[in-house]
């Protein structure tokens, strides 16, 4: 799933590029086609024991290839919700669901910025938040999954009407209104690639 997801991000770099351009310094794009090609390779190469060491890989990779604040916060998305879990063999909704709000807690208390302040916050509440949701339902993981893709899509848009107030564009202030966030459309590409995956 994560490999097809780190093509996904791949194939982003231009759109995410033109996004960072216009409120930020434009290194959006190459940042996470940076990290996320070298995500791909190293997916390739290993052998995993457990669910847990694909997301430590993931996280790890992006950590160190992309650098920058956004290295560390979009590694901490994939490493901060396995950090003391039991070893899995599979996950399943509820699972990946708990992993996620793990991530998103760490996120918050690693970058500050909450929901309305227009980062990849914005996206990744609402997607976890959806996640939850159809987990408690019990629905199947390609239901709950299109549930989360479609929360992180909200939240991206929702960035369109914040003011920054975080990262590069805050320097921008009003005139941030009206785009979205760099970092709130990769999560929603991410989610999307996801969802897209388990169909
Ligand atoms: P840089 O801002 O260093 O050039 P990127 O362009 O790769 O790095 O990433 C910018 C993205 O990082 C923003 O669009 C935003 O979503 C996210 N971001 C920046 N600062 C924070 C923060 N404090 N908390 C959460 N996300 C942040
Ligand atoms: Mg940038
Ligand atoms: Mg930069």
């Amino acid at each position: 799933m994560f490999e097809y997801v780190a093509g996904a991000v791949v194939d982003s770099e231009a759109e995410l590029t033109v996004i960072d351009k216009k409120i930020g310094d434009g290194d959006h794009g190459t940042n996470m086609a940076l990290g996320f090609r070298e995500v791909r390779k190293e997916l390739r190469a290993k052998e995993f024991d457990s669910v847990n060491e694909v997301f430590h890989c993931v996280g790890m990779t992006l950590l160190d290839t992309m650098g920058g604040a956004s290295g560390v916060l979009f590694g901490t998305l994939f490493i901060s919700g396995i950090v003391g879990l039991t070893p899995l063999k599979a996950i399943d909704l509820a699972a990946l669901a708990k992993i996620f709000q793990k991530s998103l807690t760490a996120l918050k208390k690693r970058g500050k910025a909450r929901v309305g302040d227009k980062t990849m916050v914005d996206a990744v509440e609402p997607a976890v938040a959806a996640l939850l949701e159809a987990a408690a339902a019990g629905q199947p993981l390609a239901q709950g999954l299109a549930a989360g893709a479609a929360g992180a899509r909200a939240g991206m848009e929702y960035t369109k009407q914040c003011v920054a107030r975080f990262g590069r564009a805050k320097s921008f202030g009003q005139a941030s209104l009206g785009l979205e966030d760099a970092g709130a459309v990769s999560v929603s590409i991410i989610f999307r690639a996801m969802a897209q995956w388990v169909q």
